[in-house]
């Protein structure tokens, strides 16, 4: 058995991959399949699963066979390992024949480390399924196998053989999907009843949940997408047309935007997803059959535009996103209408009682008034004690008041309407509206008509909601969604029973304008948009995806560190040695070409100081006709003066006063903050004196 080292593996993290420690159990991992034992992976999706087959790969003799369900991705994945300077290729049936046998070639001399196959693939590998060639099998997205996960895929049943026919070879399975039973159930499919599992922690900390009311959410859209230029996301909608129309709206609102969904041509699905991928297209509105196939690192935020039907769907689509690490965020619109639908959608399935099952626990994430990663995460049986602390209900817990009138008043229109009607008309009558809906059957004759009309349609809305989740009254759901009293409601009609509601809270709309201009001067001539547009050209140079350069994380500490030497930039998390040779010279160009700049444009602002002061301006003037502030002149002037330029700075500062400074210079021996002088002249002299007093004294020197 090879003994490897934990120095040895660390290098080949640095030097192939570019990190400098392991994540979660990665190491754990890795050591268990390069001792040659059956291994189940099962991590959240950007925890890092590729790398425990990939380092291990590279101690082998043979290949690492990769099953994989998606060429798309199979691709990104081989570009990646390529970008990283390790050897590896893909084999699928759209390849002409010679390619086939060039990668064959490959396998039998041994210039491989990783062999990436769709399981529909398999058969046509015959010649090299032996463990002459084979070291090591990693099934990616293994729950595919089990018909207890989501995404049963009949092509990954034939892996079964794999076991039998190579039974020396280490089998890793990996997959994001947690529950119990789909676990069991891969290791049995796949004939590895005693692999070692690792389990990790699916919490994902960087990324920040929210829920907020459906109300106007094209508006909070756009908001939302303007206040973070540049940044790459994902809209989830339930229908095809949501996502074309959304998409429309946003053009329309100078947001680059596009739709996704099964209905459009696989040209126009590959040409979105490419253009997304290389960072041409940041938004993309889509229904959930986008994003399987996407293994973008920098994907900052997803924004459910609907209510999904399940958490487990949820969990999976927000999970999109900061995979590199970084703060991203996650945004659900909750909207009572899309409850609705989609249990009309459920009425018509299979096993109904499940999919409702699950989708009231998706409503209950959703109306939660308690810390929601506790929920999402007890959801898939981890509990973690704290509030996270990076959810909407942590940062901005709901206030609770004594809402009892407005039950009382809420429950009595329910049942002067006789239980009959929806969530809409229920308000209407509360609120007395003056709509065909309740005129024609005289409602405006009910004793609760009008009595609410104090309280705003989208106030009712939410106290509706919460008393319906706190059992006070029901929806209906099979009488045309008609709000119905329940055995609660007596509590409060009759007994006196107090009610807590929460306040609703707000969200304010902004002026198109403004937005605009916000957007406008939020794209900064920074380091880091220098840095992304350089990757953003070599990326399309080179024809891949940008992340795959570097990611937003490495790009950012490249941006923070500002390498200028190759040492210093190999010391970069995500720079390994393929990446330092290959782009190092180019970003550090890019970093020295910035800070040049940069010191030309401070120049530049002293000289055109040094140039008002000569027209004879006063310097609260020139610090006016600037727009700076008068310390900043002044601090321009006493450069200049240093540099020896025609400034006369004794006419700013006394002799008595300079004096004065020159004593205290001797006290505070040389000090050169400026607070201990403020602090020894007894807070009588201004900063901007003892500044030019300083300044005075250091050219006599
Ligand atoms: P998964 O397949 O589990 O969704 P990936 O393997 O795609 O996750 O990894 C997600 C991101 O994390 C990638 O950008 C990857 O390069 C990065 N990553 C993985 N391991 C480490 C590590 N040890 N240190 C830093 N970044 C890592
Ligand atoms: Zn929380």
């Amino acid at each position: 058995m090879m003994q490897i080292t934990e120095q040895e593996l660390l290098e080949k993290l640095k030097v192939n991959f570019g990190y400098d420690s392991f994540r979660l159990e990665q190491k754990a991992i890795i050591e268990n399949i390069i001792a040659k034992k059956d291994t189940l992976v099962i991590m959240p999706t950007g925890g890092g699963k590729s790398i425990c087959y990939q380092l291990p790969a590279l101690f082998f003799e043979g290949i690492t066979l990769v099953i994989s369900p998606l060429i798309a991705l199979m691709k990104d994945q081989v570009d990646s390992l390529k970008a990283n300077g390790i050897p590896a290729t893909f084999y699928n049936s759209s390849q002409s024949t010679e390619e086939q046998e060039a990668v064959f070639e490959a396998v039998i001399n041994k210039r491989i480390k990783l062999l990436y196959v769709a399981p529909e693939s398999l058969s046509l590998l015959q010649n090299i399924l032996n463990q002459t060639y084979i070291s090591c099998i990693a099934i990616d997205e293994a729950h595919c196998i089990s018909a207890w996960g989501h995404d049963f895929r009949p092509s990954y049943k034939q892996l079964a053989f794999l076991k039998k026919s190579l039974p020396e070879v280490p089998i890793v399975a990996l997959t994001a999907t947690a529950d119990k039973a789909t676990q069991q159930d891969i290791l049995e499919q796949l004939a590895v009843p005693n692999a070692t599992q690792f389990i990790s922690s699916f919490n994902r900390e960087n990324i920040a949940l929210e829920v907020r009311p459906a109300n106007d959410r094209v508006q909070q859209i756009i908001k939302f997408i303007n206040e973070k230029p540049n940044e790459a996301g994902i809209i989830y909608c339930l229908s095809r047309k949501a996502t074309e129309q959304l998409a429309n709206k946003l053009q329309q609102n100078n947001i680059e935007a596009r739709a996704y969904h099964a209905g459009l041509s696989f040209e126009e699905r590959s040409k979105t997803q490419e253009a997304f991928i290389k960072d041409d297209c940041e938004v993309i509105c889509a229904t959930i059959a986008f994003g399987m196939g996407i293994d973008k690192s920098n994907v900052r935020w997803v924004i459910h535009y609907n209510m999904p039907k399940n958490i487990e769907g949820y969990y999976q689509e927000i999970g999109r996103s900061g995979r590199d690490g970084l703060p991203a965020k996650a945004l659900l619109f909750h909207s009572y209408a899309d409850v609705i639908q989609l249990r009309q959608f459920i009425e018509n399935t299979g096993n109904k009682e499940v999919q409702e099952a699950k989708l009231e626990r998706m409503k209950q994430f959703a109306e939660a008034t308690v810390c929601r990663r506790k929920i999402l995460l007890s959801y898939f049986g981890e509990l973690i004690e704290e509030n996270c602390g990076n959810c909407d209900v942590c940062k901005n817990p709901p206030q609770f008041f004594d809402g009892t009138v407005i039950a009382q008043k809420g429950l009595s229109a329910i049942y002067r309407l006789e239980g009959k009607e929806a969530m809409g008309t229920v308000i209407d009558v509360l609120r007395g509206a003056k709509n065909t809906a309740v005129l024609d059957k005289n409602y405006d004759k009910l004793k609760t008509y009008g009595v609410g009309n104090d309280v705003s349609w989208r106030d009712w809305q939410h106290y509706l909601i919460q008393l319906t989740n706190q059992g006070y009254c029901q929806i209906a759901f099979h009488l045309n969604n008609s709000l119905q009293l329940t055995d609660f409601s007596t509590k409060v009609l009759f007994d006196g029973e107090k009610v807590q509601l929460t306040t609703p809270v707000e969200f304010q709309k902004e002026v198109k304008e403004s937005v605009k201009e916000k957007r406008k001067k939020a794209i900064k001539d920074t380091l880091f948009e220098r840095l992304r547009k350089l990757r953003y050209r070599i990326a399309q140079e080179e024809d891949i995806a940008a992340y795959l350069v570097f990611n937003d994380a490495t790009l950012k500490e490249i941006e923070r560190e500002r390498p200028q030497s190759d040492e210093e930039f190999l010391a970069i998390s995500g720079v390994g040695q393929r990446k330092l040779e290959v782009y190092g010279a180019e970003f550090m160009e890019e970093i020295k070409t910035f800070l040049n700049e940069k010191k030309k444009t401070k120049k530049d602002t002293t000289l055109e100081t040094f140039k008002l002061y000569k027209e004879g301006l006063t310097v609260d003037e020139i610090a006016e006709s600037r727009g700076l502030k008068p310390a900043t002149i002044f601090s321009h002037l006493s450069k200049l003066y240093l540099e020896g330029k025609d400034v006369s700075l004794d006419e700013f500062i006394e002799a008595d006063v300079l004096a004065l400074v020159a004593n205290a210079k001797k006290v505070l021996k040389n000090e050169t903050a400026l607070k201990p002088y403020f602090e020894f002249l007894g807070e009588k002299v201004p900063y901007e004196k003892i500044r030019v007093g300083l300044t005075i004294l250091q050219r006599k020197r």
